[in-house]
């Protein structure tokens, strides 16, 4: 059964309110591609009144900012505890609107709770330092909130996005205005009624559904926003931090896009590796930043590594994401999936061999067959784009020197692999790659406690980690005068 949906408008002030211009826009299921309901569309006018509200909260006198940055830590594990209270709801909401299988959605959830609890106890933890500065004086540092944040979203993870950006912004004392991706707004929705739920004064987190080109516009370029956290594509990246200089000079962290080398040696073990490359990208129907999309598989065990793979993904349980042994959902909207058949054709054309899948699957719904392609070599598209659809793209290495060289071949450099035996080729691989994560005969394994983000055009700053709120803090030297010196 579907699950109920609770909240539909924008949330300012811990209100639930329309839009000023009272236009909505639908949200769809991916499975069949219907609407599933109507949400409240704001605008620039939309993002001034919680821009607004969120300056207001972090007014110095306001009931945020006179918190305990202890009681900021207590709220956030609330928080964490209602998450998992209402896990399964939330789980079933995001599966139907994103289209995350429920073989995968409940663990994904189950990690994204752990971050909530690693964020709260980092509030309590923000300090600064004294400083043996020359001369007659005493020097500080304080550490403090940055002030406004706009924290956009992408749809391919809501939930964790949402965790990622808001508790971390929260753990550092700041205000916020969260905007969802238009394609998955009800996550957002819900968990920030939890937030309120947990004890967030009003105006400390708002959240304004829309589109990238107006609320998302609006909020980047806002005067009184003084930092923008965006999960998203390479390319919007680069609108958001030119917008950042334009009427003030926001700070910015970005996380974007991928093309992600994964590397089979010949000493790997196949059991382990096959499976590994093949959900590090066709996990959530391969719209990951971190899909393993180029797969380099030394030449001396190649044509059995192809064989091994096709078999796996042949075996890839599609279909409904609601029941639970599937593996396979559908892409995220007709858009996406358009764009990957796109690239399959596009691979096909170029020469590579497409080994298995590749097809769309049924007349409803945004289905792809998982696909296998080999004989892929660096200079095709499908090897250099990031695709962000269920497409294995297998090529051939002789030497590690050489796959070194050929994986940093990419204006890319967000996450990396390696299966091998030998530690030293663990070692080198991961000294010499240029990506912000490297995973040794295992992939995909994150948590809150590990700082994630990318090298090149993969991205600015990192998040998780027990530095991770220093994006959301400003430091402050104060020195006093000491004349005589102790
Ligand atoms: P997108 O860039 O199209 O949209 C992301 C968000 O930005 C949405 O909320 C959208 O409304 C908003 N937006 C769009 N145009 C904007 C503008 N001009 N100004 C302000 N906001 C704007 O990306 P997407 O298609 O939703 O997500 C897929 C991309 O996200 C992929 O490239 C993927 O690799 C990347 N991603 C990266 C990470 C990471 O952590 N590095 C994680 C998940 C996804």
């Amino acid at each position: 059964m579907a699950p109920q949906i609770k909240y539909t408008k924008l949330f300012i002030d811990n209100e639930w309110v329309d839009s000023v211009s009272g236009k909505t826009f639908d949200t769809y299921t991916p499975h069949t591609g219907e609407v599933i309901a109507s949400v409240a569309e704001g605008d620039k006018a939309d993002v001034d009144l919680a821009v607004k509200a969120a300056r207001r909260a972090f007014h110095r006198n306001s009931e945020w900012r006179l918190l305990d940055a202890s009681r900021r830590g207590e709220i956030l594990h609330k928080f964490s505890e209602l998450v998992q209270r209402d896990s399964k709801y939330i789980t079933e909401l995001e599966s139907y609107n994103n289209g995350m299988t429920m073989n995968m959605c409940p663990l994904i959830i189950d990690n994204g709770i752990k971050y909530i609890k690693y964020y709260a106890s980092l509030a309590d933890k923000i300090q600064g330092s004294t400083i043996p500065a020359d001369g007659e004086v005493f020097s500080y540092t304080l550490k403090q909130p940055v002030g406004v944040c706009g924290l956009i979203l992408p749809w391919n993870a809501p939930v964790l996005m949402y965790i990622n950006k808001v508790c971390t912004a929260l753990a550092a004392g700041c205000t916020m205005v969260v905007k969802p991706a238009e394609q998955t707004p009800l996550t957002a929705l819900y968990l920030t009624a939890l937030l309120a739920e947990a004890g967030v004064p009003k105006g400390v987190v708002n959240v304004i559904n829309g589109y990238g080109e107006t609320a998302g516009v609006a909020l980047t370029h806002h005067p009184l926003v003084a930092k923008i956290s965006f999960t998203g594509s390479l390319e919007v990246g680069k609108l958001i931090q030119q917008a950042a200089g334009t009427n003030n000079l926001k700070r910015v962290t970005l996380e974007l896009g991928g093309k992600s080398p994964l590397v089979i040696m010949d000493d790997a073990d196949l059991a382990i590796a096959v499976p590994a490359a093949a959900m590090g990208v066709f996990g959530n129907q391969g719209q990951m930043c971190i899909a393993a999309s180029r797969l380099y598989v030394h030449s001396k065990i190649y044509d059995k590594f192809v064989e091994a793979a096709v078999q796996f993904a042949k075996a890839i349980k599609t279909g409904d994401p609601a029941d639970p042994n599937t593996q396979h959902g559908p892409q995220i909207d007709e858009l996406m999936m358009k764009k990957v058949l796109n690239y399959i054709e596009t691979g096909k054309k170029e020469g590579a061999k497409l080994v298995t899948g590749g097809k769309r699957l049924g007349t409803k719904g945004f289905y792809i067959e998982p696909a296998v392609f080999s004989d892929v070599t660096d200079d095709m598209t499908i090897a250099k784009e990031e695709i962000f659809g269920p497409v294995q793209s297998i090529l051939k290495f002789d030497t590690l020197e050489e796959v070194i060289d050929r994986a940093n071949e990419t204006n890319y450099g967000l996450a990396s692999g390696i299966f091998t035996s030998n530690i030293n080729n663990a070692l080198q691989f991961s000294k010499h790659v240029e990506s912000g994560v490297v995973w040794v005969n295992t992939y995909l394994v994150l948590g809150g406690q590990c700082p994630f983000g990318g090298f090149k055009e993969s991205g600015l700053g990192r998040e998780s980690g027990i530095n991770c709120v220093d994006a959301y803090l400003e430091t402050k030297t104060v020195t006093i005068a000491q004349p005589k010196k102790f």
